[in-house]
C-alpha cells in the first residue's frame, strides 16, 4: 500500500493550492455577496490546464488522471466553492465527451472545449419532474431526417448560461423508455437559456432553467448510440460524486483553518477559547473526519485511476465528505459565536456553501440507496 503522491501529483496540488490562496480565497466573499460569475477565475483555471485534467492530451488535455484531479479540485474548493463547481462540471463534461464521443466528435469538440473557447461546459439532466429519478425525465429527442427535434425543459443546469456545450439527456424511445445523450450548442435553433436561480450558497456558480422547443440538434450530435443516454448520465456521475466528496473535504478544510484561527484569537475569561478543552475537542473531530473523507475521496479516485468499478466507493466518499463537512461547518460557526453568524467571517458562507454537497450529483438517500443496493449485489 502507497500512501505518496508522486512528483507529478505533488506539483499540481501545489499548484492549485497557490493558485486558490493568492486568487481564490481573497474574492471569494465578494464573488459570494454579488452573486458574480467567477469569470476570470475560471479563465485562469483553463490557462492553467485545470479544465481538462480527464481528456488525453492529444485533444487539448492535461491527461493528468483522477488522483490529480482530487487533489486539485480540493484545492480549488478550499479557496472558492462557487469556482470549484464550475471546474467540477467542466471536468465532468469533458470527460464524458472523450470517454463517449466519436472520434470526430472529440476532435471537433474537446480542444475547444478544454481551452475555454466552448467551456465551462454543462450537464443538463434535471428536469421539474426528475431529479432523484433521473429515469423520469420527459424531454424528448424525435429523429427527423438528419436532425433530432427536442423539446423539454431542464432545471438547475450549472454553468448553463455561460456554456457553449450542453450535454443533454432526452427521451428517444417510450416504450421500452430509452434515454439517449446529445452534444448541444446554444447556437442551435430552440435553445433558450430560462430562470436564473438565486441560490443559499455557491452563489457565483451559474444555475440556470433550459428550455428546449423544437430544438434542431444534427444526427451527427447523438453521443454513443440511441439508448446509451442512461449509462452515460451515471458513469459521469459516478466520476462527478468524487468530485463533490473534493468539493466538501476542501470547503471543510478551509472552515477547519478559520475556526482554529479564530481560538487562538479570541479571548473570553481571560484566556484564548482554544484553550478550552470544549472547543478543542470540536477542532480535533473536525480534523480527523476530515483526513477520513480525504482518504475515501482518494481512493475512490485512485480506484478510478486503476480503470477498476468505483461506484460503490464513489457513493461513500460523496455520502461521507458532504455529511462531514456540513458537521465541520457547523462547529466553526459554534466556535466563532455571534462572529460565526455575520458575514465579516467566512465561516457562515463555507456553511452555506457546503450544503448543496449534500444534496446535487445525488442526495444523501440517494448515495444510501446506491451503496446498499452494491452490498446486496455483491
Ligand atoms: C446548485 C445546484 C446545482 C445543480 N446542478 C445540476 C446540473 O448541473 N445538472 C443537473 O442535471 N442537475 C443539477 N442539479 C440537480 C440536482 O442533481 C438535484 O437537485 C438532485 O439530484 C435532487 O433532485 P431534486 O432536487 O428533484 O429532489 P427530489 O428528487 O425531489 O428529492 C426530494 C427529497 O426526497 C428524497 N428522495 C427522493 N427519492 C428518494 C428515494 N427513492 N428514497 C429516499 N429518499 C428519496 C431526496 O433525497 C430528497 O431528500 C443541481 C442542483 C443544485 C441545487
Amino acid at each position: 500500500m502507497e500512501f505518496e503522491l508522486t512528483e507529478e501529483q505533488k506539483l499540481i496540488q501545489d499548484t492549485a493550492r497557490s493558485f486558490a490562496e493568492k486568487e481564490l480565497k481573497p474574492k471569494a466573499a465578494e464573488i459570494d455577496e454579488k452573486e458574480e460569475f467567477p469569470a476570470e477565475q475560471v479563465k485562469a483555471l483553463f490557462d492553467l490546464g485545470m479544465m481538462g485534467m480527464l481528456v488525453p492530451e492529444e485533444y487539448g488535455g492535461a491527461g493528468a488522471g483522477p488522483v490529480a484531479y482530487a487533489l486539485a479540485l480540493t484545492e480549488i474548493a478550499r479557496g472558492c466553492a462557487s469556482t470549484a463547481v464550475t471546474m467540477a462540471v467542466q471536468n465532468m463534461v469533458a470527460e464524458a465527451v472523450y470517454r463517449f464521443g466519436n472520434e470526430e466528435q472529440r476532435r471537433k469538440y474537446l480542444p475547444p472545449l478544454v481551452s475555454g473557447d466552448l467551456g465551462p461546459g454543462a450537464f443538463a439532466l434535471t428536469e421539474p419532474g426528475a431529479g432523484s429519478d433521473a429515469r423520469g425525465i420527459r424531454t424528448t429527442a424525435v429523429k427527423n431526417g438528419n436532425r433530432y427535434v427536442l423539446n423539454g425543459t431542464k432545471v438547475f443546469i450549472t454553468n448553463a448560461g455561460y456554456s457553449k456545450l450542453v450535454v443533454v439527456m432526452a427521451v428517444t424511445k417510450k416504450d421500452p423508455k430509452e434515454i439517449s445523450s446529445f452534444i448541444v450548442e446554444p447556437s442551435f435553433p430552440g435553445f433558450r437559456v430560462g430562470k436564473k436561480e438565486e441560490k443559499m450558497g455557491i452563489r457565483g456558480s451559474n444555475t440556470v432553467e433550459l428550455v428546449f422547443e423544437d430544438m434542431e440538434v444534427p444526427a451527427e450530435n447523438l453521443l454513443s448510440k440511441e439508448g446509451d443516454g442512461f449509462k452515460i448520465a451515471m458513469t459521469a456521475l459516478d466520476g462527478g460524486r468524487i468530485g463533490i466528496g473534493c468539493q466538501a473535504v476542501g470547503i471543510a478544510t478551509a472552515a477547519l483553518e478559520a475556526a482554529v484561527q479564530y481560538a487562538k484569537e479570541r479571548q473570553q475569561f481571560g484566556q484564548p477559547i482554544a484553550n478550552f478543552q470544549a472547543i478543542q475537542w470540536m477542532l480535533a473531530d473536525s480534523a480527523v473526519e476530515i483526513e477520513a473523507a480525504r482518504l475515501l475521496t482518494l481512493r475512490a479516485a485512485y480506484l478510478k485511476e486503476k480503470g477498476v468499478r468505483f461506484t460503490k466507493e464513489a457513493s461513500m466518499a460523496k455520502l461521507f465528505a458532504s455529511e462531514m463537512a456540513y458537521r465541520v461547518c457547523h462547529r466553526a460557526v459554534q466556535i466563532h459565536g455571534g462572529y460565526g453568524y455575520v458575514s465579516e467571517y467566512p465561516v457562515e458562507r463555507h456553511l452555506r456553501d457546503v450544503k448543496v454537497t449534500t444534496i446535487y450529483e445525488g442526495t444523501s438517500e440517494i448515495q444510501r440507496l446506491v451503496i446498499a443496493r452494491n452490498l446486496l449485489r455483491e
